[in-house]
């Protein structure tokens, strides 16, 4: 180091030092120079950025240019902003909807330009619609289509709404990256709304295939962003598609997922309309600060204490005594429950029923098996494009139900446990490992994903629910599972007032507390039962999703209260 520096110029430099005021000076003049030379620099910058400028503008002149002389201009553009200016009779039809019958026919359709290759003379576009996606191809004809329009449908950004008229065709070889396997030819597009900001993910990524032990995985480091996967292709974690829900909701699985939800409760109002149910609204702010129970969501209401509804129970019930005989209601059910499980979440949606018993439980059992059996084969005849798209991303075993649905005792259902090396106290309830190996059990034994287990122990079931007439250690109680995993809890209901009362006393409740529930039942009450079933349990076990969330719009959980 030291050689280097004993160069010549440093021996000049210190011969002239000696005069005082020089150092300075050649301080200054060194200043000087760096400060010219930055101006220079500066100078030299603000040219080339005026020349880029410059460049672009007469691109984009040209470009303009060249739109505005395109004989065939009409065929393309972006519209002004829709503000109902005009009412045509113009039909656009959805991409689900074509087929072979229409090859040679001109269609408009409008969808999401999800992306576009565009060479020279041609291009490809992915054009998709909820959980399709079809290509429209666009090739310079000078019929329908210039070099100019094929050029400027390359530069429409990806995610934009447009709307394309095209001739649907069948094409040489099949295209395996869409959903429907015809494509248009392209003879005009339009773009509605143009989208302008980055996303904070590609939607391919967020629409990656995940297998279950990869689903296990995200869930489990949940707090990460966008990660590279062993095969390098990055994947969007839970977290940042949360976060993002509206656009990881664009994507085909999700679209499906929530199709799917829709149509469970379609077919679970479908079902019990014909069965003479009526559907209620029972209100979900309740008076005082606790609804009788742990985990509740207090609030003010104006200057008294409230809370959100915990279940719909207690107002189900009482429209029993008010004579409405079968009633159900589809409605947000508030948890403020601290557990980070990937089953429970803080608000969810509740599917209730609550009947009249005429003389024996299994009326409401052998109703809901009937229920669930619409429910489920309903999902596989009418939404089988739906499951079809789900099981592009999520891979899972199709659904097996058998008819009649398994019932089996709480103390069968021990005897199966301990017939497999696992004891289980049949006066105590099953925690959720025991239940999932349970489940296992009843799929080895009976092929089936859909069982229900009744006549719960006593320690396992609250003060209202009825004892069985035969031994007073187990309820009228049940409980479903679907793959092993519980979707509903139900019982018949104590309607007697005074061993309600006792029975209320007996667990430790003040009975001064309940004194207008029990009252219900004092005006003559009919013999009654009834369940909830949590809705996103049933979509996202269904599907075999991991994660609760998976099957809830905007999930609510004690981290997550947005979007
Ligand atoms: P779990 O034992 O699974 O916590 P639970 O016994 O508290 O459920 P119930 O109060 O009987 O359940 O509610 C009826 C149904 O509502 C459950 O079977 C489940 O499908 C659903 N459910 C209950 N709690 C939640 C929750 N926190 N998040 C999502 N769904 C729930």
């Amino acid at each position: 180091m030291a050689d280097k520096v004993e160069t010549p110029v440093v021996e000049k430099q210190e011969e002239t030092v000696p005069v005082e005021g020089a150092a300075k000076e050649g301080g200054e003049n060194a200043s000087k120079k760096a400060q010219k030379k930055l101006e220079k620099e500066q100078e030299k910058e603000r040219k080339r950025l005026e020349r880029e400028a410059a460049q672009l503008k007469e691109q984009e002149e040209n470009w303009l240019k060249e739109l505005k002389e395109d004989t065939l201009k009409e065929n393309y553009g972006d519209y002004i902003l829709v503000q109902s200016q005009e009412k045509t009779d113009r039909k656009w039809i959805q991409v689900l909807s074509i087929d072979e019958s229409m090859v040679g026919q001109t269609v408009l359709i409008r969808a999401r330009l999800q992306n576009s290759r565009v060479k020279g003379n041609v291009g490809f576009l992915v054009l998709r619609q909820q959980f399709s996606t079809i290509q429209a191809m666009i090739s310079k004809n000078d019929v329908t289509v210039s070099k100019t329009m094929v050029k400027w449908v390359g530069k429409v950004p990806c995610e934009s709404i447009v709307d394309v008229y095209g001739v649907v065709s069948k094409p040489e070889t099949e295209i395996k990256s869409t959903s429907c396997k015809l494509e248009l030819i392209v003879n005009k597009v339009y773009v509605v709304s143009r989208s302008r900001a980055q996303l904070p993910f590609q939607l391919e990524d967020a629409a990656r295939q995940q297998k279950k032990e990869e689903q296990l995985a995200e869930y489990n480091n949940n707090e990460g962003d966008i990660e590279e996967s062993k095969d390098n292709q990055a994947s969007v974690s839970i977290k940042t598609r949360l976060d993002n829900r509206i656009i990881d909701l664009r994507t085909p699985a999700k679209q499906a997922i929530f199709r799917l939800q829709s149509g469970i409760c379609q077919l679970f109002r479908e079902y019990l309309l014909s069965q003479d149910f009526v559907e209620i609204h029972t209100p979900k702010l309740i008076g005082g600060s606790s609804e009788g129970g742990a985990n509740i969501f207090k609030l003010k209401y104006f200057d008294k204490d409230a809370c959100l509804a915990q279940s719909p129970q207690l107002y189900k019930q009482m429209c029993i005594q008010s004579d409405f005989e079968r009633v159900f209601e589809i409605g947000p059910v508030f948890r403020a429950e601290k557990s980070f499980t990937h089953r429970h979440m803080c608000e969810f949606t509740g599917l209730d029923i609550e009947m009249s018993i005429k003389e024996n439980y299994h009326e409401l059992l052998d109703l809901m098996g009937d229920l669930f059996v619409h429910i489920f084969k309903g999902l596989e005849t009418k939404y089988s494009k739906e499951i079809e798209a789900i099981q592009q991303q999520f891979p899972f075993e199709p659904f097996k139900i058998k008819t009649p649905v398994v019932k089996l005792t709480f103390e069968e259902g021990c005897k199966l446990l301990k017939e497999a090396g696992i004891e289980q106290n049949p006066l105590e309830d099953l925690d959720t490992v025991t239940e999932k190996k349970l489940g296992d059990i009843v799929r080895e034994k009976y092929d089936t994903d859909f069982y229900m287990l009744h006549r719960y122990p006593i320690s396992a079931r609250p003060f209202y629910t009825m004892l069985c007439h035969d031994d007073p250690n187990y309820t009228l109680s049940y409980d479903f599972f679907m793959r092993g995993q519980e979707i509903t809890s139900g019982a018949q209901r104590n309607h007697d007032p005074v061993s309600l009362a006792k029975r209320a006393a007996e667990c430790g409740i003040n009975v001064e507390t309940i004194k207008d529930y029990i009252e219900s039942m004092a005006f003559g009450a009919y013999p009654h039962g009834g369940c909830g079933i949590g809705l996103e349990r049933v979509v996202f076990l269904y599907c075999d999703l991991y994660d609760i969330r998976n099957g809830c719009l905007f999930p609510r959980d004690p981290k997550r209260i947005a979007p």
